[in-house]
């Protein structure tokens, strides 16, 4: 029977396909203490479990190699020694032939051992080696026990995933063609799932709460991204088949926007539209959407995606690489914006209560210097091939800037004297995306080349409503007036001292905030790259001064629906 449900639309389109159940109980769970009378059989086992892993490492490692290249696919060979090490396997078979263990609980004890172990050397090498035991181990451990072992990156029909929340490198794993959309409890139109959904193209609903107790593995589910609608079982599928129908010619027919100036009606230039990506293999849509630049590289992706802290070498590819491709147009790459949500496989952060509030982004780089100093070098010595803007992540105080900034021209000269060349179009500038840098933009903006208004978290502090939880999910409002007036005194604090504003929160791409963002005097948009063509349309059809009328207007409101009813008099989208 059919069902409904709404959650929060999260990245657009529509999506009707069956269910896809990820809901992993950790594998300890699973394991149990009970003795076996029968070692040889055991260890049957074992070699059966130790044969099945690198089977599915071998297949993953191809998988990389085609879709990641060289480099990353080499992780599988790590993983494949591993099981090849006599001391740990002879460890499990040991625990098996004098203290009667299960294969599992074998297969666990050893690997604890292992992972602590490597976690307590100093060398960062040995340390990292930590996670690489820690994955191989668990899916080695699915195979004695008999558990589903999921390779989101491997799904090979098409599907709605329906999760508890995805965590943001799950969400890269994901291939398009196959996951034709997803549904999560947990999570809003700003967690990390959500913005990589949409520069994926994938449409999504999260912040559902119960999905994933209400819907069944293999159920037909029809979603709408934009809406937040779920329909299981649905009821009148060619009404959804029409719905999706549209969204497509709607599409297209925006794609001839994609090679055309950035032009408003009464022929205002001067507004730029950029693109945010968090990794080097988004450029391809960044330039197939007809992107200006690139406003957001989120940095910390590559930090993410791998088992170690990218060296300073690893860095400087990933950056010349795009600055290369994006050909003159500017490239602004965020240093390390790490904590909070987002976590490194291979680093312990201290435990907070509040994370969001806690030992994140520049925080920790300012306290990490030699971790800040490998990326710096990295970018600088990337500036060499293109313009580019650095920019530092929750920023609060004046101070926290400046030692930023003087930490990096520090670093340039260093580089400047053993002889490498740092690039002459070269930015520092800065997120604003504390209330405290808001307020007070004009101090900043005297030190800052830039700014870049990074909404999601400016919406999340000044709200004190965590952009994690479905649960104060109305309080991410960026049409309230009082987070308009913390744009306004952003971006004129920023023009008082000739300096441009760009914003690269989620709010530059959003259709119904364009124009109150135009007429507040912002100068760059920044959004997922397949959003630009709606973007390059909707200022197509708006005068700068009708804008401008309307941001004085909006100013001066009570409430968001008072603003959303005046932007909806203006553009009949
Ligand atoms: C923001 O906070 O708006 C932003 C762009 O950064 P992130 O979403 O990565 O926190
Ligand atoms: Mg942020």
């Amino acid at each position: 029977m059919s069902k409904t449900f709404k959650g929060i639309g999260s990245s657009e389109g529509i999506a009707i396909a069956k269910a896809y159940i990820l809901n992993e109980q950790p594998v300890e769970d699973f394991i149990k203490n009970d003795k076996i009378s029968d070692p040889e059989k055991e260890i049957e086992k074992v070699n059966k479990a130790i044969e099945e892993t690198k089977t599915d490492l071998k297949k993953l490692q191809v998988i990389a190699l085609e879709k990641l290249g060289k480099e990353k696919a080499e992780i599988f060979e790590a993983h494949l020694s591993i099981l090849e090490d006599p001391a740990i396997i002879d460890d499990i078979k040991q625990l098996i032939k004098n203290d009667k263990l299960n294969v599992s609980k074998a297969m666990f004890d050893v690997s604890k051992k292992y992972i602590e172990m490597f976690e307590m050397m100093e060398d960062a090498y040995f340390k990292e080696r930590a996670a690489d035991v820690r994955d191989v181990s668990e899916r080695m451990l699915k195979h004695s026990l008999g558990l589903r072992i999921i390779d989101l990156a491997n799904i090979s029909e098409e599907v709605i995933i329906v999760a508890e929340d995805l965590t943001p490198s799950q969400t890269a794993q994901l291939n398009p063609k196959m996951v034709k959309g997803f549904l999560c409890n947990m999570g809003g139109r700003t967690s990390h799932a959500a913005i990589m959904a949409r520069s994926l193209e994938i449409p999504a609903v999260l912040g559902l709460k119960t999905i994933l107790s209400d819907v069944k593995e293999g159920q037909l589910i029809a979603i709408d991204g934009l809406t937040g609608d779920v329909e299981v079982e649905p009821k009148d599928k060619k009404t959804w088949l029409k719905k999706q129908e549209e969204f497509n010619v709607t599409k297209e027919e925006l794609k001839k926007f994609i090679n055309k100036g950035t032009v408003t009606k009464d022929g205002y230039e001067d507004f730029v539209l950029e693109s945010n990506i968090g990794s080097t293999n988004d450029i391809e849509s960044v330039l197939e959407n007809g992107s200006e630049g690139i406003g957001l590289f989120r940095s910390e992706f590559l930090y993410m995606n791998n088992t170690h802290f990218p060296t300073e070498e690893e860095q400087f590819t990933a950056y010349k690489k795009v600055i290369e491709k994006m050909a003159g147009k500017i490239t602004i790459i965020r240093t390390l914006d790490i904590g909070g949500d987002k976590k490194l496989s291979y680093f312990e952060f201290p435990h907070e209560m509040n994370p969001f509030l806690g030992y994140r982004a520049i925080r920790f780089t300012l306290d990490r210097k030699d971790i800040f100093k490998t990326q710096i070098r990295a970018l600088l010595k990337a500036s060499a091939f293109g313009p580019l803007g650095i920019m530092f992540p929750m920023i609060a105080t004046v101070d926290e800037f400046k030692q930023a900034k003087e930490f990096t021209l520090e670093t340039k000269k260093e580089l400047e004297k053993e002889g490498i060349k740092v690039g002459k179009d070269l930015q520092i500038g800065m997120m604003v995306e504390i209330p405290a840098a808001a307020v007070n933009a004009d101090k900043f903006a005297k030190y800052s080349d830039f700014f870049s208004v990074g909404t999601n978290d400016l919406i999340q502090y000044s709200m004190a409503a965590d952009r994690m939880s479905e649960n104060v999910a109305y309080l991410y409002q960026p049409y309230n007036p009082s987070i308009l007036k913390l744009l306004k005194l952003t971006i004129d604090g920023a023009h008082k001292h000739k300096k441009w504003v760009g914003m690269c929160g989620e709010m530059a791409g959003e259709p119904n905030a364009i124009p109150l963002l135009m007429g507040l005097g912002l100068d760059a948009f920044s959004m997922s790259a397949t959003s630009i063509p709606r973007a390059r349309s909707i200022i197509s059809k708006l005068t700068l001064k009708e804008t401008q009328e309307l941001a004085e207007k909006a100013l001066e409101c009570e409430t968001t629906k008072e603003v959303l009813d005046l932007v909806k008099k203006v553009i009949k989208l």
